[in-house]
């Protein structure tokens, strides 16, 4: 059983933690309980949404100003209200110019974000030979860049700056609440790792059935849904 702890400073990734995974990235509306259950929970609790998107992208999803991290720690403000980007200039230049420089393949979709880009390709007749292209074409990626690689898709993003840096500097600020994190993500588990070396109580939580090194695991939106219902 996941503990239930007093005073906690939620961390809740969006797609594929409070919204269920869908192929159309721009459909992912959140489970029909969240934006109650956040309203409650961000009356009571410091609550961030941690999440690769671009924060202009998720107002569309979640219609309360939740303080968030977007583009998996680039970018830091309010849903719906001001956006801080947090990458430097020269990174910056890099990205757009590997943006001009994208393969071009049947059935491939690339996401642009406000510093970042997502090239998806759950479309592709061949996801093998397109993951191939994708790898080779990233090899002459310039070092200031990162590049992640997640369920169908590869995204590009500046380096250095991830869920991890973000939730630690957050967590710095809240010396006197317990983190709760909740992801999906392979991104997630910077944050996790992240945490674990802060040598403080947090409680972790992968949520699917992919390798983590969380603590816990959740099967999905449904069962965050419930997990989180304890705390209001
Ligand atoms: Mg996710």
């Amino acid at each position: 059983m996941i503990p239930v702890v007093d005073r906690p400073l939620f961390f809740l990734d969006y797609d594929g933690t409070l919204a269920p995974i869908v192929d159309d990235p721009d459909a992912a509306v959140p489970h029909p309980d969240v934006p109650e259950l956040l309203r409650e929970l961000d009356n009571q609790f410091p609550v961030w949404i941690v999440t690769g998107r671009d924060l202009r992208a998720l107002a569309s999803f979640l219609d309360q100003p939740l303080k968030a991290i977007g583009l998996h720690g680039a970018q830091e403000g309010v849903v719906g209200g001001e956006v801080q980007r947090l990458m430097p200039d020269d990174a910056a230049k890099a990205l757009n110019c590997l943006r001009r420089s994208v393969p071009s393949v049947d059935g491939m979709h690339v996401e642009d974000k406000d510093q970042a880009f997502a090239v998806h390709y759950r479309e592709v007749d061949d996801e093998t030979e397109t993951r191939e292209r994708l790898s080779s074409w990233l090899d002459a990626m310039p070092e200031m860049l990162d590049a992640i690689w997640g369920k169908k898709v590869v995204e590009l993003r500046p380096d250095g700056l991830t869920k991890g840096t973000a939730v630690r500097r957050i967590a710095d600020d809240h010396p006197d609440h317990t983190p709760v994190y909740l992801g999906d993500d392979t991104t997630d588990e910077d944050a996790f790792a992240a945490l674990q070396d802060m040598e403080r109580d947090a409680v972790t939580v992968r949520v699917g059935d992919e390798d983590t090194q969380a603590d816990y695991r959740l099967a999905g939106p449904n069962e965050v849904v419930e997990y989180l219902r304890r705390y209001v």
